[in-house]
């Protein structure tokens, strides 16, 4: 089973050949032809199982199969919610590796630095924007940010959300957002906290456990 066959493009094919990929990982080979297939997913995996691509490729190739008509301003289109700033840096890396050579645009924002280069960033206009919630949700606060144009939803390693106390934040972020959209949860652990919100989220989510 290659990339190909999973049905992405030879854009992103071409991008992670170049990471010198050539297997996509059985989270990759569940989560990439589920995301495509534009329903919501709950997806158990740890760091360290390819997981990143397994959500950031559909995404890619969802945004840029569907371009928004030619004139209209950039919204954010998809908005993945990560734990920590390493960790959303990461996701925002691999969003620019494997989308090099399409025509889409990404951000990330975190706590701890400046506010005002990100504000500069997202009046730009970002088609992809990683984001750790409490920084987001100052965003939120102070009206630069619009996320009335999500399409898709990641919570990237939830469980460590919730540990981390974003649970409030986080149901904030949900609240802004317009209804109908795809919504994807991964988490390496299931206490009842992540099933009550993978409950309350998700809408008759394929499920995958690695
Ligand atoms: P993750 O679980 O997303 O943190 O990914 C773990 C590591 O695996 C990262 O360094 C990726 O670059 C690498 N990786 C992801 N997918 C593949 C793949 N299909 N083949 C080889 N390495 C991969």
């Amino acid at each position: 089973m290659s990339f190909q066959e999973l049905g992405l493009s030879e854009a992103i094919v071409r991008a992670v050949t170049e990471q010198g990929y050539t297997t996509p990982t059985p989270i990759q080979k569940q989560a990439i032809p589920a995301v495509l297939a534009g329903g919501d997913l709950l997806a158990g995996a740890q760091t360290g199982t390819g997981k990143t691509a397994g959500f950031t490729l559909p995404i890619l190739q969802r945004l840029s199969a569907l371009p928004v008509k030619s004139g209209a301003r950039r919204a954010i289109r998809a908005l993945i919610l990560a734990p920590t700033r390493e960790l959303a840096a990461q996701v925002e890396e691999s969003v620019r590796t494997y989308g090099k050579y399409l025509k889409l645009t990404s951000a990330v924002i975190f706590g701890g630095v400046g506010i005002h280069p990100q504000i500069k960033i997202l009046q730009q206009g970002v088609d992809i924007l990683v984001a750790t919630p409490g920084r987001l949700l100052d965003h939120m606060q102070q009206g630069t940010v619009d996320l009335s144009r999500i399409e898709i939803l990641v919570l990237d390693e939830a469980d460590r959300m919730l540990d981390m106390g974003f649970i409030r934040d986080i149901r904030k972020v949900l609240q802004a957002l317009p209804p109908k959209r795809q919504n994807l949860l991964f988490s390496a652990t299931f206490a009842d906290e992540i099933r009550a919100l993978a409950d309350n989220l998700l809408n008759s989510p394929a499920t995958i456990e690695v």
